[in-house]
């Protein structure tokens, strides 16, 4: 992880522009604020507005161009206000379709994403020869090197599979010119940070590096001087990371015993749209799924020791609306954009404060309402105290009402 670059000189401006961003940058930050402005291809252009897109998002305007013109790019925005978007379009642009090879790799932190954002940019990229291609575990190995080596352009998956694919040679990495962790707070914790440095070490040394998430810790932010160069940075403060979009109740449970029946009188709140119930162990998730079920409530259930063929089944389901009340682990707390979602219940508190945010922010995507009902026994009381206090946010008690607000 040692190469020879140029730490990040800091940077001296803070201000806060529109918008609640913040940027910090040595540099003006040029604000774009059409499509047309971003001197995108003509078949890209075409693909974005044929996606429903009509302008870009804050982060939008600010990041696709330092990413287009090769910066490296630090780029921080609330949950749902397109960050992911923003990487499909930017990777489109840099493509050169002539090149029958992987000119950029995008790691997430689950498999799902990694779907999700090939398909974004399939989408966007409708009309332009784009080859973009989902390499994740739980899915035939076989079948994952023999769609690399008929060849693609952009690769968007998971650390341990493009890294096991890099090793057997099948992915090659000569020709990548861009790097992006999605969710990068996450892919540069304990849990990654090993295999995203493996990864790393096979690029080409002068490769871009992007990273993107509505939470960026200080301790995230300082390591990054040893693999960015001159990083551009563009930032939200913390206490605008709460979406207005998104209300916030708690509902006290005392105990732990109690949740259950809550849960229950709440299902035809949670059926309105579309709901997600988060738990703390995929244990509960299979516990509080099979109970709901004996008492008759319909609802679906995804985490991480399912088999893929079974994950990717549920997704389908829940993304076609076929299914409306999902119960997940935390596999399901970053990312995934399913609009109809309105609702997210907190059955347990999570284990951090990023995660709360990436929670509640599987709800009101791109300024949608939604609601999020935190479940606090007497013990919790600390937590959610905590995390009212560190985003600024207000979290009052759930009124009679709630459906109204969905
Ligand atoms: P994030 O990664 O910031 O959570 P996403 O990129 O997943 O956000 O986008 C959230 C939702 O907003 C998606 O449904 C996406 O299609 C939509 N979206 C993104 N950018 C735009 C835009 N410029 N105009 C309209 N909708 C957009
Ligand atoms: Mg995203």
């Amino acid at each position: 992880m040692s190469k020879a670059r140029p730490r990040a000189a800091p940077a001296h401006t803070d201000y806060v522009a529109d918008e609640g961003l913040t940027f910090e940058s040595e540099e003006n930050l040029k604000v774009v604020t059409a499509f047309e402005g971003l001197n995108l291809k003509e078949p890209l252009l075409r693909g974005v507005y044929q996606f429903g897109f009509e302008k870009p998002s804050a982060i939008q305007q600010r990041a696709i161009l330092p990413i287009v013109q090769g910066r490296d790019v630090i780029a921080q925005a609330q949950s749902g206000t397109g960050k992911t978007s923003m990487i499909a379009i930017s990777l489109a642009q840099l493509l050169d379709p002539k090149l029958n090879e992987p000119q950029s790799l995008i790691l997430s932190p689950t498999r799902e994403l990694a779907a999700q954002t090939t398909k974004t940019i399939q989408a966007v990229a409708e009309f332009m020869k784009v080859r973009a291609h989902t390499c994740v575990g739980g899915t035939s190995l076989g079948k994952d090197m023999s769609l690399l080596e008929a060849g693609q352009h952009i690769v968007s998956g998971t650390p341990g599979r493009v890294f096991d694919m890099i090793k057997r040679r099948c992915l090659a990495t000569r020709s990548i010119k861009t790097l992006v962790l999605d969710e990068a707070d996450e892919m540069l914790n304990k849990g990654f940070k090993e295999q995203i440095y493996d990864v790393y070490r096979y690029l080409p040394p002068d490769t871009q590096v992007v990273l993107v998430s509505a939470t960026l810790p200080g301790e995230v932010l300082e390591m990054t001087s040893k693999f960015m160069t001159d990083p551009l940075r563009v930032l939200v403060k913390r206490d605008e990371l709460t979406l207005e979009g998104i209300k916030q109740f708690f509902v006290a449970v005392e105990k732990e015993e109690w949740k259950f029946d809550t849960l229950c009188d709440l299902y035809d709140t949670l059926t309105i749209t579309q709901a997600v119930i988060f738990c703390n162990t995929k244990r509960k998730v299979d516990w509080l799924t099979e109970k709901m079920r004996q008492n008759n409530f319909t609802v679906s259930a995804m985490h991480g020791d399912m088999p893929q063929k079974e994950r990717d089944a549920i997704m389908g389901e829940f993304r076609g609306g076929h299914s409306r009340v999902l119960i997940s682990t935390d596999v399901w707390a970053r990312g995934l954009d399913v609009q109809q979602v309105s609702l997210v219940i907190n059955y347990d508190l999570p284990n951090n404060r990023e995660l709360y945010i990436h929670r509640i922010g599987r709800s009101g995507r791109y300024g949608r309402k939604g609601v999020a009902i935190n479940f606090v026994r007497s013990d919790d009381i600390r937590i959610l105290r905590d995390i009212e206090q560190y985003y600024s946010t207000q979290i009052d008690e759930m009124p009679m009402n709630v459906a109204d607000l969905i």
